[in-house]
């Protein structure tokens, strides 16, 4: 276990007194927030100022120790992301939406209006069937919601990707097999499968769903709806870089999300959404140990087998208002994540 660990080496933007670094003037570091210095394991240094936080005492709590420098909230404050450029051509590159001729347009509504009419066929005893995400209209508001990612990923570091990240040296496309689950994964029906391809279509001409990233200063970026959500809608997809459980457990990231979990752990797989990235990465999770933080849940994480290879789906598990914020739960499956601390 790290002892106030020291995240980074960068000189400082400030002048220190003499700092041999033997670690021993940060014995006594006291949390700013609660003012204890007990756990001092969890106790965080800024790398602007020096002063320690509870890892728990943050809002948002941080779940590890970051990979790249942090800084304290009061030090961050003045450091606000920069807005990613409103310009049309440039957020579709930084997407790399494809190009037609007169981006963005109005809707391809053809697949949603086929879709409307099967469903308006499907008498309600019937498994209840998953729906595409529907976009805004307005062509501005939907470039306004890309903008807001783009921020959001750049600040993180990341870049945009709306599917599942395979490198070489980690784990391969090929152990990404959904029959190694350990109790057997939901096989995604092939109706809700075309219904995923519609969304991941849509997303590829710059048809997203109706969200956008906001930096709130308690909770950091968080997503919220800009647009009704019907229950049950396919808001995302979780993606990012898989990799082996085995080689991330002692990773510092604080957002990795199973992907399989394996009869033989060594063959249990996780998505680290850190260089790459899509909207997932910023929803936020709910406090699950409190009745309000449960009741604040509007959408579900649920795995499943696609075409036999996992994949983590975020689905609307109630009707989403417009402007309300988008949670779930970390915990769906391993109650293994902190979230006691949750707001
Ligand atoms: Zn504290
Ligand atoms: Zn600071």
């Amino acid at each position: 276990m790290v002892v106030l660990r020291r995240r980074t080496q960068a000189p400082k933007p400030h002048p220190v007194a003499t700092d041999d670094d033997s670690g021993s003037d940060y014995e006594d570091t006291c949390c700013e927030i609660c003012g204890s210095g007990d756990i001092p394991s969890k106790i965080l240094l800024c790398d602007y100022c020096d002063k320690g936080f509870h890892l728990f005492c943050l809002k948002p709590i941080l779940v590890s120790v970051p990979k790249s420098s942090w800084l304290c909230p009061p030090c961050s404050r003045h450091r606000q992301p920069k807005d990613f450029p409103l310009i049309q051509t440039t957020i579709l590159d930084f997407f790399r939406i494809q190009r037609s001729p007169t981006l963005p347009q109005n809707l391809t509504q053809e697949s949603l209006k086929k879709r409307k009419r099967s469903c308006s066929l499907v008498v309600s005893k019937k498994r209840r069937k998953l729906l595409p995400f529907n976009p805004s209209e307005d062509p501005e508001r939907r470039l306004k919601q890309m903008q807001s990612l783009a921020t959001a990923l750049i600040a993180s570091g990341a870049k945009f990707s709306d599917e599942l990240t395979y490198r070489p040296g980690l784990a391969t496309r090929s152990a990404n097999c959904a029959a190694l689950e350990k109790e057997g994964m939901q096989v995604l029906s092939k109706e809700d499968a075309e219904t995923l391809n519609v969304c991941k279509n849509m997303m590829k001409r710059g048809e997203w769903p109706p969200l956008t990233v906001i930096l709130d200063p308690d909770e950091g970026f968080t997503v919220q709806a800009d647009r009704f959500i019907k229950d049950l809608t396919i808001v995302t997809e979780y993606v990012g870089v898989v990799d082996y459980l085995k080689n991330r457990e002692n990773d510092d990231g604080d957002s990795m999300m199973t992907l399989l979990c394996a009869d033989d752990p060594l063959d249990s797989l996780v998505i680290c959404p850190y260089e790459h990235a899509n909207i997932a990465r910023f929803i936020s999770g709910i406090n699950n140990h409190t009745p309000e933080g449960k009741r604040k849940q509007n959408l579900k994480c649920v795995r499943y087998d696609v075409n036999g290879e996992c994949r983590v789906l975020l689905i609307a598990n109630k009707d989403i208002r417009k402007g309300e914020r988008l949670y779930y739960d970390y915990n769906g499956y391993e109650h293994e994540y902190p979230t006691e601390h949750f707001v």
